[in-house]
């Protein structure tokens, strides 16, 4: 199985190569050239198998040059019991039968260890294959949930360091709090002064900054990163979707073969891309269902293929879905236009030029066919914490909160009552404050551990461990920086012992 770019058909490259690199030379994606099948046999077998040994089936599908083994090894490092004491990837059914697949019960409580946990171990085998010879120093610029998986993904990790970048006034304080009493000797945390445009930016300078990487690599060192549209973050979601699929079969709730849709709270076009792949590798999906808040650029763009991002930015209280750029959009586009990666490429330079572009009629009917979209606001968001409690005693994070309000519209609009699972991305506790607030009107929270606890005493739900053992931790860093000084930062680091 090889890789290319979206945005041209030359230089196929291997997984680890593709994996180690990141992104495309020509600023496009790596996608398959083709989407292995899984037979309908094959799914009947998943059944009986656990969350580790579905996901060894699904990844050796794609990654053809690690070996049986290597890949057993990244699997089972990452998804032990141990760090994801719910399971992996259990689903949850309520009594009126709509089904939640639970993706937050990883180390810091939200979907993205799905993939950050396993992120680490396919990196250091992929930079051995390539044959560097170099550490990966990785660096981070994240607005809040990203930046801890990939600490608690990469902590420890042998052959790589990791460097955060967070902006001081950008990201809550339990997500600040979550960062800076990281552990482990591997990794590094530093406020920047300045937005989260700012310390993005100032990370793109640094990686490309031909002077650093020439220090870099004096000290036997390369930059990596460990971003959203890295090909080792999006196989391994395709994984849940699978899994989900299989528990249901296995307890009865649907027959072997039957279709169900996905309701998917969207932000970069990640998740739902990989439920997307999960389709086209056979598993018996219907519709996709994507969710957004309202920022809902994605709702316009897959009802009437205009995609804008000339519209005012919002901030809601399901931050991680404050995207006006899904980047993983473009490999759904190339897939869609039969790989077409002029044409994509084209799509993709417009939007850079001018903020938007329109696919064309046939491109749009395909899109029509696969999804549905709807978005609803903070208002609505709250509401659906609320009557998800009072009616059914499910108690939700914002961002499920938005899926499954979507997924009620979209059920009350067409009348599909297919089995729908409604992915949910984080634990309420993650966002305890906002989660509180919709339940208890006007209710004030104070500090972050004072809404865990009052939540946790009202619901009598309990609290995850890694947020409960926050409030003891020793803060580890407090540095923080100019955003024009963020390249000093990395060099002392470089140039200190630990890495
Ligand atoms: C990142 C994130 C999302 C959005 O996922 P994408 O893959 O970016 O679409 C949704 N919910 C939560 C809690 C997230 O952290």
């Amino acid at each position: 199985m090889n890789y290319q770019s979206t945005r041209s058909c030359s230089g196929a490259v291997t997984s680890a190569q593709a994996i180690a690199q990141g992104l495309c030379g020509d600023g496009g994606l790596f996608v398959p050239e083709a989407f292995p099948a899984v037979s309908a046999e094959e799914l009947t077998k998943m059944e009986s198998e656990n969350y580790q040994q579905r996901a060894q089936r699904i990844l050796a599908k794609y990654l053809t040059d690690f070996t049986e083994e290597e890949i057993r090894e990244c699997v089972s490092l990452a998804y032990q019991p141990q760090c994801f004491p719910g399971g992996a990837a259990p689903v949850s059914t309520l009594r009126n039968g709509t089904c939640f697949l639970e993706l937050w019960h990883g180390p810091t409580c939200a979907f993205k260890d799905m993939a950050l946990q396993i992120l680490p171990h396919l990196l250091t085998r992929s930079l051995k294959k390539i044959n560097t010879g170099k550490k990966a120093l990785i660096l981070v610029a994240t607005s809040g949930d990203t930046g801890k998986a990939a600490l608690e993904g990469f902590q420890d990790v042998p052959e790589t360091s990791i460097m955060v970048f967070y902006p001081k006034d950008g990201v809550s304080p339990m997500q600040e709090r979550q960062m800076r009493t990281q552990e482990g000797n591997n990794v590094s945390v530093c406020a920047v002064e300045g937005n989260f445009d700012d310390t993005q930016t100032g990370v793109k300078l640094i990686f490309g900054d031909q002077k650093i990487q020439e220090h870099l690599a004096k000290k036997g060192l390369m930059f990596s990163s460990a971003n959203s549209i890295n090909w080792g973050r999006l196989l391994p979601q395709i994984v849940y979707y699978f899994s989900a699929y299989c528990d249901l079969c296995a307890c009865g709730k649907i027959k072997r073969g039957e279709q169900v849709n996905f309701t998917v709270p969207t932000g970069n076009f990640g998740d739902i891309l990989a439920a997307y792949y999960a389709k086209k590798m056979g598993l018996p999906v219907k519709k996709l269902i994507c969710a957004s808040n309202a920022n809902n650029v994605l709702t316009d763009f897959l009802t009437t293929g205009v995609y804008s991002r000339n519209r005012e930015f919002y901030t809601t209280i399901s931050p991680s879905m404050d995207i006006l750029i899904s980047s993983n959009l473009e490999r759904l586009l190339f897939d869609l236009t039969d790989r077409n990666a002029e044409q994509v490429a084209g799509w993709m330079r417009q939007l850079r030029e001018t903020g938007e572009y329109k696919v064309d009629g046939n491109t749009l009917a395909k899109i029509r066919e696969l999804f549905s979209a709807g978005f609803c606001g903070d208002d609505e968001t709250r509401e659906e914490i609320r009557s998800l409690y009072e009616t059914n005693q499910y108690l939700c994070d914002p961002h499920t909160a938005v899926a499954a309000r979507v997924y009620e519209k979209y059920r009350s609009k067409t009348g599909d009552d297919t089995q729908t699972v409604i992915v949910s991305t984080a634990s309420p506790y993650k966002f305890a404050p906002e989660v509180l607030k919709a339940l208890v009107k006007g209710s004030s929270s104070g500090d972050g551990f004072e809404a865990v606890r009052s939540l946790s005493g009202r619901t009598g739900t309990p609290v995850p461990v890694p947020i409960a053992a926050l409030e003891s931790k020793p803060v580890r860093f407090s540095f923080s920086c100019q955003k024009e000084k963020m390249s000093e930062a990395v060099l002392s680091l470089v140039d200190s012992k630990s890495v």
